[in-house]
């Protein structure tokens, strides 16, 4: 049973996971903290949180298990401000797209990473923002990834294991630097690529009908290019040394592409093509 949770960023992830565990009813008290005043309103109104406050220090106080929902760029400010105000028993954990800013992070504000924060990753998501798009399944069969420390406290751990037990996810464990490779390949580059050919598209003359008639293939792989800017600028800029490799390859990758086409050269390109279909149809569509 957790005490009281509190929620520091009520938004898709954060206001999922509350309600997910609200349903499971496995908690007494969810605090939610954010700046606005109406995404903090209405999820009291929608039943996701019991009541807010914008002071983390107060939003943290008493509460037994704490979730960092915000954005990568927000978290050490966020530590800063709930550093003098933790329960003995307090865990903290967070649902940062990368582990090894938050790591850093705490470490500027503890001096050391604390024994009671477990950082996390949850592979779920949709390109939605806000409490208006959380919902309680967001999580169920999906992945967590946890990235605990040498000197996490296995105590927190179980207690930060048992809440997303309880909202349905599939725990997995993984080093923090070699998750932030992984997911600079699987997730970060993806987003910059599609970022960045919407954004090609869109600056060109004539975008109008290049989008007119744009049909399934460009919608499906630029539904990302409509999330949150925000929160992925600063997932970019945290692991912008695992994704700057992953892009050089991938221009190099391009670039070859590129010369495959000058020349002409059909065989070169129906062999980048077939293995890129057999590796796909291997490994996506194999596992979902
Ligand atoms: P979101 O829906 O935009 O929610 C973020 C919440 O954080 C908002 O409710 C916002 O509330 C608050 N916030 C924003 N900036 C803040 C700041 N500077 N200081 C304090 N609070 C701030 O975003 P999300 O999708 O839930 O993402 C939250 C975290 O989950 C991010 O770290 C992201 O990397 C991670 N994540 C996201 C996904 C995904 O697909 N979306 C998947 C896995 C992990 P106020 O504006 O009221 O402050």
């Amino acid at each position: 049973m957790i005490r009281k949770l509190a929620i520091i960023g009520v938004g898709l992830i954060g206001g999922s996971m509350a309600r997910a565990l609200r349903e499971e009813g496995v908690v007494q008290e969810i605090v939610g903290c954010g700046r606005s005043k109406p995404n903090l309103e209405r999820a009291v109104e929608l039943g996701v949180i019991d009541h807010y406050t914008h002071d983390i220090g107060e939003a943290v106080r008493g509460a037994d298990l704490i979730v960092l929902a915000v954005p990568l760029g927000a978290m050490e400010a966020t530590f800063r401000a709930m550093q003098d105000h933790l329960a003995d028993d307090a865990v903290i954990t967070d649902v940062g797209s990368v582990k090894g800013s938050v790591v850093e992070d705490a470490v500027k504000v503890f001096g050391e990473a604390p024994a009671f924060l477990v950082p996390g990753h949850p592979i779920a998501g949709t390109e939605r923002s806000g409490v208006e798009a959380s919902f309680p399944e967001l999580f169920r069969n999906r992945r967590v990834i946890l990235t605990p420390l040498d000197n996490t406290d296995p105590q927190a751990l179980q207690k930060v294991e048992q809440a997303w037990r309880h909202c349905g996810a599939d725990l997995s464990y993984m080093a923090v630097a070699h998750h932030d490779e992984v997911l600079a390949a699987t997730s970060h580059l993806p987003h910059m690529l599609a970022y960045s050919l919407v954004d090609s598209l869109a600056r060109m003359k004539e975008n109008d009908e290049i989008f007119r008639y744009a049909a399934g293939g460009f919608r499906d792989f630029t539904r990302i290019a409509s999330s949150n800017p925000v929160m992925w600028r600063d997932i970019c800029l945290a692991n912008r040394e695992a994704l700057g490799g992953m892009l050089k390859r991938f221009a190099d990758e391009l670039h070859g592409m590129a010369d495959a086409l000058e020349k002409d050269d059909a065989e070169g390109l129906l062999e980048i093509f077939e293995r890129a279909k057999a590796a796909r149809d291997r490994y996506i569509d194999g596992v979902e």
